[in-house]
């Protein structure tokens, strides 16, 4: 299942987007459900998902037409935004050497996540906007101390996710989380793939382009610590809540290890694309 979120920025209404009928549509959900009032902690902890499926067996529906309409991030602004640094060796190596003995943590502010077509804006005085091309899940329980073992049961679905970075910002701060929390610098999108439609997500094409041409080639593969070691992992510091997004950590070929660098300009337009998971594509606009 897809879960989607639309309308406009902040009034967004939950969705699932359905293809069945030939051109694509949304189930509107508070249409149907008004007690589901978005995709939130709440929403996945009250069994949200599986309500989903039953509104999807409902003969009769409420769908809009999904041409034109605007897609937001896909699940409500989350409780924590947390990303993982370094975790494909090659990226590492790009980066500044070698891969780290065990996850790197640091985070995003969640206020900097934006729909899946919504323009990127970057600031004036800053021109060093680069993007990572990352898998991100979606947490569906609280998570606390879980062994790696059950702790994809823990995930509620995945989806892309675009860790646009500012490089001076983050090289200048003694930290990343400047860098990564400009408003904008966080499109997710387009849907949330529910975990049951994700047969391994250790088996995912992960990349991006810039103006359609590829810049980064990656596979979930090659991750360093798989998911469930990362769900495992951050759950013996903090407990995740439902509705967390954790970003994954990107492969090689971001725009400033390049030679020379190939950074985020006003006109461009930026795609990141995983396998079944479809893309975000964001233009990039200055503020
Ligand atoms: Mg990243």
């Amino acid at each position: 299942m897809k879960l989607v979120r639309f309308g406009a920025p902040g009034a967004e209404r939950p969705g699932v987007w359905l293809d069945d009928r030939g051109t694509p549509e949304i189930l509107d959900v508070r249409a149907m459900a008004f007690d589901i009032a978005d995709y939130d902690a709440h929403f996945f902890t009250h069994w949200g998902i599986d309500r989903l499926r039953g509104l999807l067996m409902e003969p009769v529906q409420k769908r809009i037409a999904a041409d034109g309409v605007r897609l937001g991030p896909p699940v409500a602004r989350p409780a924590n935004l947390i990303c993982i640094g370094k975790n494909y060796a090659d990226h590492a190596a790009e980066f500044d050497g070698a891969p780290p003995s065990e996850p790197i943590l640091f985070a995003k502010a969640p206020t900097a996540i934006i729909g899946p077509r919504d323009p990127i804006r970057i600031p004036a005085g800053w021109t060093e906007a680069d993007a990572e091309a990352e898998l991100a899940v979606v947490i569906g329980r609280a998570a606390s101390r879980v062994e790696a073992a059950s702790a994809l049961a823990y995930a509620a679905g995945f989806l892309a996710l675009n860790d646009v970075t500012e490089r001076r910002a983050q090289r200048e701060a003694g930290q990343w989380y400047r860098g990564k929390s400009f408003d904008t610098f966080c499109p997710l999108g387009p849907f949330l793939v529910t975990a049951d439609d994700v047969a391994d997500p250790q088996q995912l094409g992960v990349r991006s382009r810039l103006n359609g041409a590829p810049l980064q080639e990656g596979n979930t593969r090659d991750m360093l610590f798989p998911v469930a070691q990362l769900i495992a992992y951050i759950s013996r510091t903090l407990t995740l809540q439902p509705g967390d997004v954790l970003a994954t950590g990107t492969p090689s070929g971001v725009g400033f290890a390049r030679k020379p660098p190939v950074l985020l300009q006003p006109g461009d337009e930026i795609a990141v694309e995983i396998d079944g998971l479809g893309s975000t594509c964001n233009r990039v606009e200055r503020a």
